[in-house]
């Protein structure tokens, strides 16, 4: 997921974001709109509007346009926590829905759980613009269920990808290092612990690596699981 930053020029920070802040939040928003991401963000930085956000999500991009140390005006709440302590993720489609509104939906449920990653938040922080001013935006996310898309942030927050899926052997008394990559820390173990022991190794950034050690007899084998779900078996040989 890469995110393309283009900010808002300084010279319009005392319109779009005069005030430093410190985010506890995100405050999800449909554009009501059929404008993709790169001309919603144009849009709002060359006018002159009091009218702001942090991303624009469509079916291919993550744009940025105001940094997440400064506050944004999009929740019709003033100075309340919505502008003044919500990071603003427009998706963009909302207007005619469709395919491309789907693609930008996925896209900002897994900008949001980059986002929670990074500040060590739960899916509490997950709020919409219907929370501060009662307008009912994002209205096709709404439409389509809140209780889903929080369910599609989860998902995404828990997703992990490991670079091992194929069955493998393994030589008694050796390891093997598995590198996972996911938001939140996966969970690692086995299914029998007397088969193979578990320890864990360096993370870096989104990669985390654990690792087995083949404790057991030749011949005994066990999966290997990550969040409950299992990734490949091993044999001790
Ligand atoms: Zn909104």
């Amino acid at each position: 997921m890469t995110v393309i930053q283009r900010m808002i020029p300084v010279s319009k920070h005392k319109i779009k974001c005069p005030y430093t802040m410190t985010p506890t939040r995100v405050v999800i928003h449909n554009t009501a709109n059929d404008a993709s991401a790169e001309n919603e963000v144009a849009y709002m930085s060359h006018n002159n509007a009091e009218t702001s956000f942090h991303y624009a999500v469509d079916d291919k991009e993550i744009i940025q346009a105001i940094p997440e140390n400064r506050n944004a005006w999009h929740a019709g709440d003033g100075n309340g926590t919505g502008n003044r302590e919500g990071i603003a993720i427009e998706i963009c489609y909302s207007k005619s829905g469709g395919a491309w509104f789907e693609a930008a939906e996925q896209n900002a449920a897994e900008l949001t759980a980059s986002i929670m990653a990074r500040y060590g938040w739960e899916l509490d922080r997950v709020t919409k613009h219907q929370d501060y001013s009662g307008k009912y935006c994002p209205h096709r996310t709404l439409d389509l269920g809140w209780d889903r898309f929080k369910k599609m942030v989860d998902m995404a927050l828990h997703k992990v990808i490991s670079d091992t899926t194929q069955d493998i052997s393994l030589a008694r008394g050796n390891s093997y290092h598995v590198k996972l990559t996911s938001f939140a820390k996966p969970s690692f173990t086995v299914g029998n612990g007397s088969v193979m022991k578990t320890f864990t190794g360096r993370q870096s950034g989104n990669e985390y690596i654990f690792g087995i050690t083949a404790t057991g007899k030749c011949g005994e084998s066990t999966g290997v699981y990550t969040n409950d779900e299992k990734l490949f078996s091993v044999t001790i040989i």
